[in-house]
């Protein structure tokens, strides 16, 4: 029983679409959802990657203005697990990672990507069928086949989903369909959280220890990163700053308007960024980082229909957590359909 008008008017899109059914409709072409397109497809699996964003990547995320290159979502690649450094060692060998080639004051290895790191998904998805510009709304299980109905009353269909936008927005997805998960897997789901943060780009003149470093970690309370953009070898032109505000600041700071915020956050990075004029964005990423996530590498429902929940907001977190979820909620897939 469809509850409210959204779930009628998806009824009536159901029962007038005729669609190409596909194994596997994969929400989100960040890391996560490319990887288990990836391995779906491996598996010879039909695949559709549906992402709103205007490219693939979702948080690994680079901006280009007048030759200077942001990042400014993730920045670093690290990671312990075998399966994950194999993929390193590929990467590499692409081209498309590096290691650092400066000190860190973390034991491990920490690789960037010199084009941006948004080069990573981006060759990730080459060859990949994916739709990006495409925000999806709700979806809808009915005799195990899944109807995806996108902002633009687009309708997909498939056999199976996977899920990769943080887990929040995923289960309001489900929601507006009308689509409920058994109890406890939608309690696990629910109970995963992730920090907001506010970042700044923007161009501008380095001072003191930032001069030459790649990265700076201000003590104090509201910015915990700044990142030397061409120190850290990404951007060919000098001056290209990213500011990550910290979790407090983002949380205190989030429904201010910019120029306020902007305000805030050159006076406290003023002992290292001088900002005289041009490019000068703020960006907000509600979910940036998971700070409590679900113990399992990924989780499979088969009510209402074959389902499986992945990304960072599982066990490992960050990128490395990201990718082995992608893979993981994938397999499980292709030995359920
Ligand atoms: C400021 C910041 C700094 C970070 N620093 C690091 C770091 O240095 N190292 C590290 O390892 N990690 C870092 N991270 C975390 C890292 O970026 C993430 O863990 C990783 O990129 C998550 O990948 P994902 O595929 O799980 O999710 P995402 O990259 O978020 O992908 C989910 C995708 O779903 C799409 N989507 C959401 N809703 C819909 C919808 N309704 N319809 C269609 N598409 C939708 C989004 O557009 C997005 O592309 C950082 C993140 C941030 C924000």
């Amino acid at each position: 029983m469809l509850k409210n008008e959204f779930g009628k008017e998806i009824a009536k899109i159901m029962r007038q679409s005729s669609v190409q059914e596909y194994d596997c409709i994969i929400i989100g072409a960040g890391i996560s959802g490319l990887m288990a397109a990836r391995e779906l497809v491996n598996a010879g699996k039909t695949i559709l990657v549906l992402d709103k964003g205007r490219g693939v990547g979702g948080r690994m995320s680079t901006r280009v203005a007048n030759n200077q290159r942001f990042d400014h979502g993730a920045q670093v690649i690290s990671g312990t697990d075998k399966e994950f450094k194999t993929l390193i060692d590929e990467w590499c060998s692409a081209g498309v990672l590096k290691p650092v080639d400066y000190p860190t004051d973390e034991s491990g290895a920490y690789y960037f990507c010199p084009g941006g790191i948004r080069e990573l998904p981006i060759y990730l998805s080459k060859e990949l069928n994916v739709k990006v510009n495409c925000r999806v709304k709700a979806l809808r299980c009915s005799m195990n086949n899944w109807t995806v109905i996108t902002d633009d009353k687009e309708v997909f269909k498939s056999y199976s989903v996977i899920m990769t936008s943080p887990l929040p927005q995923s289960l309001e997805l489900l929601k507006n369909g009308d689509s409920t998960l058994p109890g406890e897997i939608a309690e696990g789901l629910s109970s995963v959280q992730y920090e907001p943060c506010i970042a700044l780009l923007l161009n501008g003149i380095a001072k003191g220890e930032l001069l030459n470093m790649p990265f700076v970690k201000p003590g104090g309370a509201s910015v915990s990163l700044i990142i030397n953009n061409s120190a850290k070898g990404v951007s060919p032109e000098p001056g290209a700053f990213t500011i990550h505000a910290s979790r407090e600041f983002s949380e205190k700071y989030w429904d201010f308007p910019g120029e306020e915020t902007i305000e805030a956050l050159l006076k406290e990075t003023g002992y290292y960024i001088k900002y005289e004029s041009g490019y000068l964005r703020i960006h907000r990423w509600k979910y940036s980082r998971t700070i409590s996530s679900h113990h399992d590498r990924c989780v499979v429902a088969e009510t209402p229909g074959l389902i499986a929940f992945a990304g960072d907001g599982f066990k490992g977190c960050d990128i490395e957590g990201a990718v082995l979820s992608g893979i993981s909620a994938a397999q499980e897939i292709v030995r359920k359909l």
